[in-house]
Order: C-alpha cells, then sequence, then structure tokens
C-alpha cells in the first residue's frame, strides 16, 4: 500500500476556528497513526476575501498546537507549490483537459441570463445553455477575448455512489447536483475544482474534512473518474454545534483557537479538547497528550453524530493541565495575566502565583481573582453569615476588636504564626476558631472566596495593611 497522505486546507479567514483545528488535528493523527505525511495547503483562490496576515496566522496556530506539518507553503516539499493562488496554471490546463474529456465546458452565460433563470422561490439552477454551443463558436468567442467560466458537466441522471468511512455509503442523485463553476472568469479555480487537482497532484490517499462536503463529493467523484484517477478515501468529520440547534460557527467568530489561548486556555488543553469532538478513544481516556493521541486514535472511535461544544468541560480539563504544571511552568504560564491584574507592581507575583495553582481553571480568571488584594472597598457586610461558623455582621462587628488587638500584638508576622496565634484564643472569645478566621478573611478580603485563607492572606498583606483592613470594615459595620 502506498504511504498515507492527508492533509488540512484552510482558507486564509483570519481565525483558526476550533472546528478547522479538529480536522488538521484528525487529518494530522490519521498520518502519524499510519506512519504517514500530514501535509497543509492553502486554499485561497477566493481573492476577494484575502485577508492580511491570516496565511501566518495558520502556520502559527498549528505550529503551537503541535500539529507539525511535514510539507507545506512555507517549509517547501515535493508536490508543491502548496498555495493555490500559485497553482492558477495548472488548474487552467486540468480544466482544458476536462473540457476535452467532456466532463466540463465553456459558459459565456451574462450574469443577466444567469438571473433570469431563478424560479418563483429563489431557486436557480443552471440549464446547461453553453453545453450546446458548436465547438467553432466556442473557439471563435474565446479568440474574441469574450469572457467565460468552465462549468462540470454532470450528467442528468442516475446516481453516484461511494464509501465513506465514517458515514458509510453515500448515494447521491445526479439531478440534485448543479453545472457549478470549476474556473471562474479572473481564471481562478473554484474550490470544487482545486480540491480534486491538488488532492491528486499531491498525492493524497485519505481527505479528512467536515460533513458538509459529505453530499458534494460525487461532483469531485465524477472528476477523478473522467481523468481515470483513483479516488481517495474520504473521511467526513461530524459537526461541532454549540448547542442542541446552533453549529459553532466561524461566522459568529466563537470558538477561535487565538480567543481560547487569550482567555487563558492552555495550547495542550485545547487540543486536547477539540480531540475529543466527535472521538473517543477506545481506552475511555480523556487527558492525553498529543503522541498519546497518536498512539490511540482509530477511525472506529469517530461517532457519526454532531458533538457538542462544552466549555464547562475544556474548563475542567484547562483545571487539570494547570494543576499538572510546576510551580514554575505555572508561574510563566500566568505571569501575563498576573502583570494585568492590579496587584502588579504591589505584591511579589511569584507568591501570588503559588496561591493560584490549585485554585484557577482559566488563566484569564486571574486579575478578578486576586484584583481585591490591591486594594479594599466597600462591600456586602452579607458576607459575614455563615451558618457553619455561625457568624454574621453581627458577631463579626463584636469578634473584629477582639481580632485586632490579638493581630496588633503578633510580631512575627508569618501564616503559621498569625494562624496558631489566633486559634489559641477561639476558647477566650466563646467561639471556634473556624469563625475567628472566617470573620478576618471577610473582614480583609471583602470577598466571599479567595484563594487561600485568612490567614495566608493577611501575611501576604503585611501587618500594618492586615490592621488597616480591619480597621476599614470597623467602620463599615458601623
Ligand atoms: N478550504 C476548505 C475549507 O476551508 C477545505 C475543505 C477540504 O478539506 O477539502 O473548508
Amino acid at each position: 500500500m502506498s504511504k498515507v497522505r492527508t492533509r488540512f486546507a484552510p482558507s486564509p479567514t483570519g481565525f483558526m476556528h476550533l472546528g478547522g483545528l479538529r480536522t488538521a488535528l484528525y487529518a494530522y493523527l490519521y498520518a502519524k497513526a499510519n506512519g504517514g505525511d500530514f501535509i497543509l495547503r492553502v486554499e485561497d483562490t477566493d481573492q476577494q476575501r484575502y485577508v492580511e496576515g491570516a496565511v501566518e496566522l495558520i502556520y502559527s496556530s498549528l505550529l503551537e498546537s503541535g500539529l507539525k506539518y511535514d510539507e507545506g507553503p512555507d517549509i517547501g516539499g515535493n508536490y508543491g507549490p502548496y498555495i493555490q493562488s500559485e497553482r492558477k496554471h495548472i488548474y487552467g490546463e486540468y480544466a482544458k483537459k476536462l473540457v476535452e474529456l467532456g466532463g466540463a465546458y465553456y459558459c459565456f452565460c451574462t450574469k443577466e441570463r444567469l438571473e433570469s433563470l431563478t424560479d418563483e422561490n429563489g431557486n436557480r439552477k443552471y440549464d446547461k445553455h453553453c453545453l450546446k454551443l458548436p465547438k467553432e463558436e466556442v473557439e471563435r468567442r474565446i479568440a474574441n477575448g469574450e469572457p467565460y467560466v468552465i462549468r462540470q458537466n454532470i450528467p442528468t441522471e442516475g446516481t453516484s455512489s461511494y464509501e465513506d468511512l465514517i458515514y458509510g455509503r453515500i448515494d447521491v442523485d445526479y439531478k440534485e447536483l448543479e453545472d457549478n463553476i470549476l474556473i471562474k472568469s479572473d481564471g481562478m479555480p473554484t474550490y470544487n475544482f482545486a480540491n480534486v487537482i491538488d488532492d491528486h497532484l499531491m498525492g493524497i490517499t485519505h481527505v479528512i474534512r467536515g460533513t458538509e462536503y459529505l453530499s458534494s463529493t460525487p461532483k469531485y467523484n465524477l472528476m477523478y473518474d473522467a481523468f481515470g484517477w483513483e479516488r481517495p478515501v474520504y473521511i467526513h468529520l461530524p459537526t461541532i454545534m454549540k448547542d442542541a440547534t446552533r453549529k459553532l460557527s466561524k461566522r459568529y467568530g466563537d470558538a477561535n483557537f487565538d480567543d481560547f489561548v487569550s482567555k487563558g486556555y492552555l495550547k495542550e488543553a485545547i487540543i486536547n479538547y477539540v480531540a475529543l469532538l466527535g472521538w473517543a478513544p477506545k481506552e475511555n481516556v480523556e487527558k492525553m497528550t498529543l503522541e498519546e493521541m497518536v498512539k490511540l486514535f482509530s477511525l472506529d472511535g469517530i461517532s457519526k453524530s454532531p458533538s457538542i461544544f462544552d466549555e464547562v468541560k475544556l474548563r475542567w480539563l484547562n483545571g487539570e493541565y494547570i494543576r499538572a504544571l510546576s510551580e514554575d511552568e505555572f508561574y510563566q504560564v500566568a505571569r501575563p495575566f498576573l502583570e494585568k491584574s492590579k496587584v502588579n507592581g504591589l505584591f511579589d507575583l511569584k507568591t501570588i502565583a503559588k496561591l493560584l495553582h490549585s485554585r484557577v481553571e482559566v488563566l484569564g480568571e486571574i486579575p478578578e481573582k486576586i484584583d481585591w488584594l490591591a486594594e479594599l472597598t466597600p462591600y456586602d457586610l452579607a458576607l459575614f453569615d455563615n451558618k457553619k461558623n455561625k457568624t454574621s455582621a453581627e458577631v463579626a462587628k463584636e469578634l473584629l476588636p477582639k481580632i485586632r488587638q490579638v493581630v496588633e500584638g503578633i510580631d512575627e508576622f508569618v501564616n503559621d504564626k498569625i494562624f496558631a496565634t489566633l486559634s489559641e484564643k477561639a476558647t477566650e472569645f466563646g467561639v471556634k476558631s473556624g469563625a475567628i478566621f472566617w470573620v478576618l478573611r471577610i473582614a480583609i478580603t471583602g470577598q466571599g472566596v479567595t484563594p487561600g485563607g485568612a490567614t495566608e492572606i493577611a501575611s501576604l498583606l503585611g501587618k500594618e495593611e492586615t490592621l488597616k483592613r480591619i480597621d476599614f470594615t470597623l467602620s463599615l459595620l458601623g
């Protein structure tokens, strides 16, 4: 059997949508699991949609997520160029050949004529008008410089079948298909044509892409057959849904790789989560490195039904990845977010990182989790209410001055010391030690939930600031 060759063929839209990333990942995994090559091809034939920097974004997103391609526009290879706009002459040549083979024809219809074909429901299907033009007329009109397109000649009757490795046998009636344009009037190919020519010339053995292409694949097969080329193996992937009714869409800009990175998801976690959108390894593991995925990947684990993008699960997985980092690694990834927070410049960021490490799922939450460290502002006194510790604002009003006195007397102001000294006072104050720590924590943070306990935070703030905050709270309590 020939070497497996898969490809990822994105259009440079300016985003790396997670759906696209999943296609790339599965194409990568399939190639690597089978000792094959993974190729990147940039499909930029729609020049009107050119977006500055979009191609570079494709390279960087793939490389950052670990999907190292064996051939591609920026690294070359034996089957280049790998960028479609540089292959224009190739498509022209093959389109001509296809016309000669009867699989395509020149069409000179004007926009007005095409519009006149629209029926009362707004649908339009090309009527093969130009298929009937005599050869001499076609040649004369081309020589006269008349604008033309090249259309695919789809049979008017019959059914086309093929076997998809995920969806099984697919039958499509030719009647449902249209004589789509293969070469536009500017000489550029459409996707419908370029994908066939490129997949063949680049030796692609397995075409892996979204289900939206499932029903247009018969058109491509007609071309493979007309040229006498072997059809590739097809693997169409289930849709990714945002919820039960809506697709996760690149148009709405939701779910782009970069957005998730900037929200504070780790690249390893994103790629791991994306792998699970439509595939479950037999062993039922969920947390996997890319190398582990290569070992476990198999097509039987790919489901036919749409998968739902679940950010809660992604968060959970991200938390797992965060906790698996060393202290220093965590500091490195957390740093940009710590620097964005109000504590920057006021506290030692490494110390804060330690406090946060086991307590964040997404790095983007860091500022909101610690901004209060920079400044205590008026807060809701109902935060003192706690059943277990039997505390309330009333209790706090009574207890806090006593706590203040103890705190003031502690010389060595470190966590253990503050903790031990305050714990000892519980009996004397006639409360559980939990009550002391609850009241103190609220009094110095104004937060219901904090990373770190009362005394840990107090030691971080220092004695002077702790006392200042206690006084501020006392003034709030009245
Ligand atoms: N350029 C197409 C897209 O972005 C690629 C489809 C394919 O993989 O054949 O959807």
